[in-house]
């Protein structure tokens, strides 16, 4: 008898093929995406397209993008610059201090009352910022061997009332294997909320597929969803969307962003970011300070000139929408709130 699936399986088939489908086209060289954004990439000071953490961006972001401009807040987050090449005194390969603990268990306990899953290695995106660049840690996969034994334990500490889903990112699993671990985290009776950290719903919107939303509605848990956004235009009419439904679907939102030289570090740029925010049913949890990351030294905004930021902005914005400034610290038993 010849496949005929119903039209929810057909639905379901196109949504679930779409986002992998973006994922698959989103671009990969320099030059293409130069062509793209009307920018003469013969002009721009790039790296020739490498190997290790190349150019990847999804169309969707790509589209927040101003044409012709080679200074558009977000092209600096995703293109790679030869200013990355330059070493800093201060900037080294892992500076929270993550990995050794990561690679072996996929499971991070650094804090108390809260574990830290690491379902994948992979990004939607590379943000030139990002810790992970230096570790472009493939091998970090959830293979059922890790999930059975980060779920043991899971359920040998009771301390533990909240697990984090991240990554990499976390949303980049597909919806049969993150509805079943769903699935399983709910069998735990002492967990009260799973938080999930990702930057799909803004860069690649389309992955909030109606199997996502159910899987998260089902859930016997409070559901908190971290979005990462730094500059106010990736908040683009689609993730408004995404972030709709999300919240339709029972998750309080929250949004982290990283200040960054010339991407965001400005009060009218943070002001904007957190209206925005705000507007699209998101509320600001975390600004950071950039981890210093090798390859990383040209995004750095100082201490000083953060909080003077800080100060700023919190004569504007309700204090509802002033994010917490914070920095990591390895080995302190919390992220260090500056203001
Ligand atoms: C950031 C982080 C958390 C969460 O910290 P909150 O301050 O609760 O947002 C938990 N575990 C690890 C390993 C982290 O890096
Ligand atoms: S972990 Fe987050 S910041 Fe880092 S590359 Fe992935 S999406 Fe970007």
């Amino acid at each position: 008898m010849p496949f005929s699936p119903s039209l929810p399986t057909i639905l379901k088939l196109s949504q679930h093929n779409s986002w992998r489908k973006q994922l698959a086209e989103g671009f990969g060289d320099i030059e293409s995406l130069c062509r793209h954004l009307d920018i003469a990439a013969g002009e721009l000071p790039v790296i020739p397209n490498g190997k290790s953490f190349p150019l990847k961006v999804p169309l969707s972001f790509v589209e927040c993008m101003e044409k012709g401009n080679p200074n558009d807040p977000l092209l600096r987050q995703i293109l790679p610059v030869q200013k990355e090449l330059f070493d800093a005194p201060g900037f080294v390969a892992d500076p929270v201090g993550d990995m050794a603990a990561v690679a072996e268990a996929g499971i991070l306990h650094k804090y108390q009352g809260r574990a830290l899953l690491v379902l994948t290695g992979a990004c939607a995106i590379n943000c030139r910022y990002c810790f992970r660049r230096n570790f472009p840690y493939s091998e970090v996969q959830l293979t059922p061997q890790r999930q059975t034994k980060a779920l043991a334990y899971l359920n040998s500490r009771t301390d533990i009332s909240e697990v984090i889903l991240s990554g990499g990112d976390p949303l980049l699993i597909n919806d049969e294997k993150f509805a079943t671990l769903i699935q399983q985290l709910d069998q735990i009776p002492h967990l009260k909320r799973i938080r999930i950290h990702s930057r799909l719903p803004v860069v690649l919107p389309a992955r909030i597929t109606p199997g996502l939303l159910s899987c998260l509605q089902h859930s016997q848990k409070q559901i908190v969803v971290v979005i990462h956004a730094n500059h106010a235009r990736e908040l683009s009419r689609p993730v408004e969307q995404a972030c709709r439904e999300l919240k339709q679907h029972g998750a309080t939102l929250l949004n982290q962003s990283v200040l960054l030289r010339e991407v965001n570090d400005s009060a009218e740029a943070l002001c904007q970011l957190n209206e925005r925010l705000f507007a699209i049913g998101v509320l600001p949890y975390y600004l950071h300070l950039l981890d210093k990351a090798a390859g990383t030294a040209h995004f750095n905004v100082d201490e000083q000139t953060a909080r003077l930021l800080m100060e700023q902005i919190k004569t504007r914005l309700p204090g509802y929408l002033v994010p917490k400034l914070v920095r990591e610290i390895a080995g302190a038993p919390n992220k260090l709130t500056l203001c």
